[in-house]
């Protein structure tokens, strides 16, 4: 979307837009690694407005199990303030964060929580340190901020009588205490349910980073927590920056809202993956996010699309699991956000679920594509590998091989035909299904020769729906690149060694 408007941008647009990328005096974005060279490197960003304010610290992942907060903390970088500084290191702890654990790998106790191991007032003797807590804390001292924000995650929520400090702004300080009153009623405006709302706690676990700040250097530091259980990435990651754009607002730095997630000037293919309601779990987010390793992919929930971030992405993703779900979830304003996302130039990528979802003949449809599904009494139709071929505009759209076979991993994806009741361009079968799949009823000899991927266009956008799932069938990871690249209109596909039906 952001390359098909660049495009169609009249010249007066262009020349406004060439006048504000332009830096004003004083405006900075700088950047530079912390732990250079060593396993716990990890990148700083630093916006400054040129403008005399405050200066804000955003910290995450400094517990490797608390992924939203690197998530979000990642987000804010791209961030710009309107006064003060804004500094971000999304990921404080890039060993815990890759095995996915509270602790530093191999350690146990209050040796492994990096948490525990800044600066503490009195007993520091018997304390724990670590190299990679002294390299934090001597960045915040040189940062010499104002406010501390160091974002976390929990087990459970605190309001709903979890131990847990989930869904909770720790704050330690009196004087502070507004702001927390801020953040908690800039987050809970938007959580309906009591038990999942957002908690005041007024301590702030001793040998962490942010009593460190609230001691050592006197300012102003919180601890937001959102919680894990229960509750996709985007959600959690929407929260932090809710609470954090909440602060923001109050010191007067605000320049823009808690929507954005992706910096403007971003080179790499931007695509949004759907994990809200319908979607599959997290291991399918993070399958998604390695075989697109080379883009910059967000997981992103139905209220952020309703919210507007689609204009920030080149293409959407929604994945497996369950299009009428997904399609309820979004609502009618949010399915007529993807719509209007595609129809201006944005790509759209269904698979499986995603692929129900763009079809004609559902009241939760998208209406991506003139086809509908069929038997579908006998949508239960099973698991397991299929046979698939390509056809000549599979080979030239994805880089299949037209007229050879392979093997691909089916999940009860749409069987499509054309529907009678849209006039919309015809779309193109990239490839057919040449076995079928027959449980619960069903007959497999009914999707054989169906399309199992499709591509066309929807306005200025392009549209491909896989009805199998090529991300998880190894040897055709790829082609989820491909369509976005496709759709992009990035190049043609790479001829390379012909592998299972790949070439
Ligand atoms: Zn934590």
């Amino acid at each position: 979307m952001r390359q098909a408007l660049s495009r169609s941008m009249s010249s007066a647009l262009l020349l406004v837009l060439a006048v504000f990328a332009t830096p004003l005096h004083g405006q900075e974005r700088s950047n530079g690694l912390l732990a250079e060279g060593t396993p716990f490197e990890t990148a700083w960003h630093a916006y400054d407005s040129g403008v005399p304010g405050p200066t804000v610290l955003v910290t995450g992942g400094i517990h490797g199990n608390e992924p939203a907060g690197a998530r979000a903390a990642a987000q804010i970088a791209s961030w710009t303030v309107a006064r003060g500084r804004l500094i971000v290191v999304p990921r404080c702890n890039p060993p815990a964060l890759a095995e996915r654990t509270r602790r530093l790998p191999g350690l146990e106790g209050d040796a492994g929580d990096l948490n525990r191991h800044f600066p503490r007032r009195g007993d520091a003797v018997d304390a724990p340190g670590s190299e990679q807590a002294d390299r934090i804390w001597t960045f915040v001292l040189d940062s010499e901020p104002d406010v501390l924000l160091d974002l976390h995650e929990g087990y459970g929520v605190r309001a709903a009588g979890s131990k847990s400090v989930g869904s909770s702004v720790l704050t330690a300080r009196d004087e502070d205490q507004d702001h927390q009153q801020v953040m908690l009623a800039a987050i809970n405006s938007e959580i309906d349910d009591p038990m999942r709302r957002f908690s005041e706690i007024d301590s702030v676990v001793n040998g962490s980073l942010a009593r460190a700040a609230i001691e050592q250097l006197g300012i102003e530091a919180h601890i937001l927590e959102t919680t894990y259980a229960d509750q996709p990435l985007s959600t959690r990651a929407r929260q932090h920056r809710r609470m954090v754009a909440a602060l923001l607002a109050e010191l007067g730095m605000s320049d823009h809202g808690p929507a954005r997630m992706v910096r403007p000037s971003e080179t790499r293919p931007a695509v949004a993956l759907y994990d809200g309601p319908g979607a599959g779990g997290d291991s399918q987010g993070r399958l998604f996010e390695r075989v697109l390793e080379e883009c910059v992919v967000e997981r992103i929930g139905a209220a952020d699309v309703r919210d507007g971030v689609l204009g920030q992405f080149d293409v959407v993703l929604f994945p497996g699991g369950s299009g009428s779900k997904q399609g309820g979830a979004l609502g009618v304003d949010g399915r007529d956000r993807v719509r209007s996302f595609v129809s201006s130039g944005g790509g759209y990528i269904g698979v499986c679920a995603g692929a129900y979802l763009a079809l004609h003949n559902y009241t939760w449809g998208l209406k991506l594509l003139p086809l509908d599904s069929f038997d579908r009494e006998h949508w239960r139709r099973g698991k397991g590998t299929v046979r698939m071929e390509a056809t000549g505009s599979g080979a030239s759209t994805l880089g299949l091989e037209a007229g050879i076979e392979c093997d691909i991993h089916f999940a009860q994806g749409p069987l499509m035909v054309p529907s009678k009741d849209s006039d919309l361009p015809e779309p193109r079968i990239l490839s057919y299904y040449r076995t079928g799949v027959g449980k619960n009823g069903a007959d497999p000899e009914t999707m054989v020769d169906t399309p199992a991927i499709v591509a066309g266009e929807f306005g200025s956008g392009r549209v491909l729906l896989f009805s199998p799932h090529p991300e998880k069938t190894e040897g055709l990871e790829a082609l989820v690149l491909r369509a976005v690249r496709w759709e992009m209109r990035l190049s043609e596909p790479t001829a390379v060694p012909a592998g299972v039906g790949l070439n």
